[in-house]
């Protein structure tokens, strides 16, 4: 196994709005091939986290490396997007009037030049890899399915095949089974122990049972810095981080 290193590094990270902490004196690492969560309470910081990490929101302080050299504030958005980071909303936002294959075309083909994915599109290289996620996510037999007849669930898994055709290194996921039936997320927490081996990924959750079923480790945010690190078992039964929860 080759896996080892870190895939995200963030130091001393500081993101003030009018004079506002939302971030303050955040340090987090995420290791290749690592499933995290973050969790944490309203307010905590968890979103401004991601849009440090994506480049929407630039930290006022502090260093945020992408492998081991990619300065993160040296690359606007899409570069970062480009280079291997992929968000996914909690709301799907999927091209409703198209097929599914064709939302994973469109998808595959955003940030290639019209040249090479008409060359891809020759090959068939294009279409084998948009294949294997269809059958990923499930919906390989729905592939010529508009996908505005989708369930909430589906398209779900579908905005996750957006994002996989890309081929991230890291993925973002904000809030992925808020709305999912119990069988879409027991079918989740399946598929991302599985996209683990090949990505690293990095989900903000509340549903504490979700957390529980895919997390080795966990991250609790509090008032923009993080409480507490560790198993779920481990950060449940921290004092401080039952004390934010459950209030004094
Ligand atoms: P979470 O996602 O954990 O609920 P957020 O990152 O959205 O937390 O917000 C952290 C804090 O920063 C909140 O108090 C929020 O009101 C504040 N905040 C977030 N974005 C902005 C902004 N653009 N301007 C001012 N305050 C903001």
């Amino acid at each position: 196994d080759t896996r080892h290193g870190t895939i995200l590094s963030l130091e001393d990270i500081h993101v003030s709005f009018d004079g506002f902490k939302a971030l303050s004196d955040l340090t987090l690492y995420i290791g290749v091939g690592e499933l995290r969560c973050i969790i944490g309470p309203n307010g905590a910081g968890k979103t401004t986290l991601m849009d440090v990490i994506t480049g929407k929101t630039r930290p006022t302080s502090g260093s945020a490396f992408f492998g081991e050299t990619l300065d993160l504030a040296r690359l606007s958005e899409p570069q970062i997007a480009q280079a291997g980071i992929g968000r996914k909303f909690q709301k799907p936002t999927v091209f409703e009037a198209l097929s599914v294959f064709e939302n994973l075309e469109l998808a595959q083909q955003a940030d290639r030049s019209v040249w090479a994915s008409l060359r891809a599109r020759l090959s068939g290289e294009q279409r084998d890899g948009i294949d294997e996620v269809l059958h990923s996510i499930r919906l390989h037999d729905q592939r010529q399915r508009q996908a505005g007849l989708l369930s909430h669930g589906q398209k779900q898994f579908l905005e996750i095949g957006m994002l996989l055709v890309q081929q991230p290194r890291l993925l973002l996921l904000d809030e992925p089974v808020a709305g999912m039936t119990d069988a879409e997320t027991e079918f989740t927490a399946e598929l991302f122990k599985s996209l683990a081996r090949k990505h690293s990924l990095m989900v903000v959750e509340h549903d504490m049972g979700f957390v529980g079923s895919i997390a080795d480790h966990v991250t609790v945010l509090h008032q923009g810095s993080v409480l507490a690190e560790g198993s779920l078992a481990q950060v449940q039964n921290d004092e401080r981080v039952i004390e934010v929860y459950l209030g004094r």
